[in-house]
């Protein structure tokens, strides 16, 4: 079996980290190709060199633009590589445009897609995350999911064929790196466990328009009186806070590049809870103990919400919601045994073999 993964953002790279390892071991052929998407080091580099995946075979280069201009180039670009590799199966992973181009030209190329965490809801519907992944999961093969609530968002959209649950991939990554995370940014900033917060705000309707970003500043602000803020920054944040003049609330916090995995984690395990709208952080703060205050109009992750372990935030009332951090009571709920890679790989085995 010829497999392509296709990756090209922050969240497809810590993922791929897993099935990469998953098929090394199996003794199958995995042809990276790296769309190019998120191309700073921190962003993009970083990741490959600190988990261990192996260099991208392929870097499709199209870099940032508007969405139909970076879709469209990926399109080009990896039809013309898929049909020259010829593989058995492309994985997708996620919901970024990457996913969406690639999984249009398995589609149209007829060789079967796998959409890895298919079925993972987001409102609005109108969020281009939400899009990339209602298109892909139509036009897959393969619909690896997650939880079983995406199984069940799938059938809600008429989607059964196909479709395994498997677990989250992102859990397997949590155990495989556990004993790896990284402390010394802990040390060094010289945080106390319990007296700080850790921060990631990125998606459009929180920094595109500059009223919502400088209500969220604002909030957090208000929460620097009482923790220690650390934020380490995506840089289309920190474009926005620049382009709106939005500069004098930063003083109040710890401003950080956008760290390695490992040292990320290593603040997360450390921190007394975290405020993000990033569907990957909602989970690795639930793997690692603490609280997720969700800037967020729904969660990807309906189901710790639900059990209390996440909150949705508006702004306006995030300090009055911290408080519920003393009340955390972490519930198991994970599904999946963090094998879910293995679980992807031996399903692809059995069909495409
Ligand atoms: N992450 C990281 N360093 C950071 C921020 C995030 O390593 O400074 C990791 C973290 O594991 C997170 C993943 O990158 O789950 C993807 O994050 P992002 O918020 O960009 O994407 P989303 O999960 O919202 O699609």
């Amino acid at each position: 079996m010829k497999v392509i993964s296709l990756i090209g953002a922050r969240p497809q790279f810590i993922k791929e980290a897993v099935l990469n390892k998953a098929f090394k071991k199996v003794g199958v052929e995995e042809i990276i190709v790296n769309s190019g998407q998120h191309y700073d080091y921190n962003m993009s580099d970083i990741f490959f060199k600190t988990l261990g995946i192996k260099s991208p075979d392929y870097n499709l280069e199209v870099g940032s633009g508007l969405h139909g201009e970076m879709t469209g180039k990926i399109l080009i670009e990896f039809e013309k590589l898929t049909m020259k590799i010829n593989p058995d199966v492309i994985l997708v992973y996620g919901d970024t445009n990457t996913t969406l181009a690639g999984a249009l030209v398995g589609a149209k190329l007829k060789i079967p897609v796998a959409h890895v965490e298919a079925g993972i809801r987001m409102l609005p519907k109108d969020m281009p995350e939400e899009i990339n992944r209602v298109l892909a999961d139509r036009i897959s093969t393969y619909l690896f999911c997650p939880t079983q609530r995406s199984v069940e968002n799938l059938k809600k959209e008429g989607i059964e064929e196909g479709v395994y649950f498997t677990g989250d991939v992102t859990y397997d990554l949590y155990l495989q790196m556990e004993k790896d995370f990284d402390y010394s940014l802990y040390n060094s900033l010289n945080l106390v466990g319990n007296e700080f917060v850790v921060v990631t705000i990125h998606r459009d309707y929180n920094v595109d328009n500059k009223t919502q970003l400088r209500n969220i500043l604002k909030a957090l602000v208000d929460v620097s009186r009482n923790k220690k803020v650390i934020f380490p920054m995506h840089p289309r944040t920190r474009k926005r806070i620049e382009e709106f003049s939005l500069g004098e609330f930063t003083e109040y916090f710890e401003i950080l590049d956008p760290l390695d995995y490992l040292s990320f984690m290593g603040l997360i395990k450390n921190c007394s809870s975290v405020i993000t709208d990033s569907g990957g952080l909602q989970r690795e703060a639930y793997y690692a103990k603490k609280p997720a205050f969700l800037l967020m109009p729904d969660p990807a992750w309906h189901e710790l919400v639900e059990k209390k372990m996440n909150f949705l935030c508006k702004p306006e009332d995030l300090v009055k919601m911290m408080e519920r951090e003393k009340d955390y009571k972490h519930i198991p709920y994970i599904q999946g045994k963090g094998n879910a890679a293995e679980q992807i790989i031996k399903i692809l085995m059995e069909n495409q073999c």
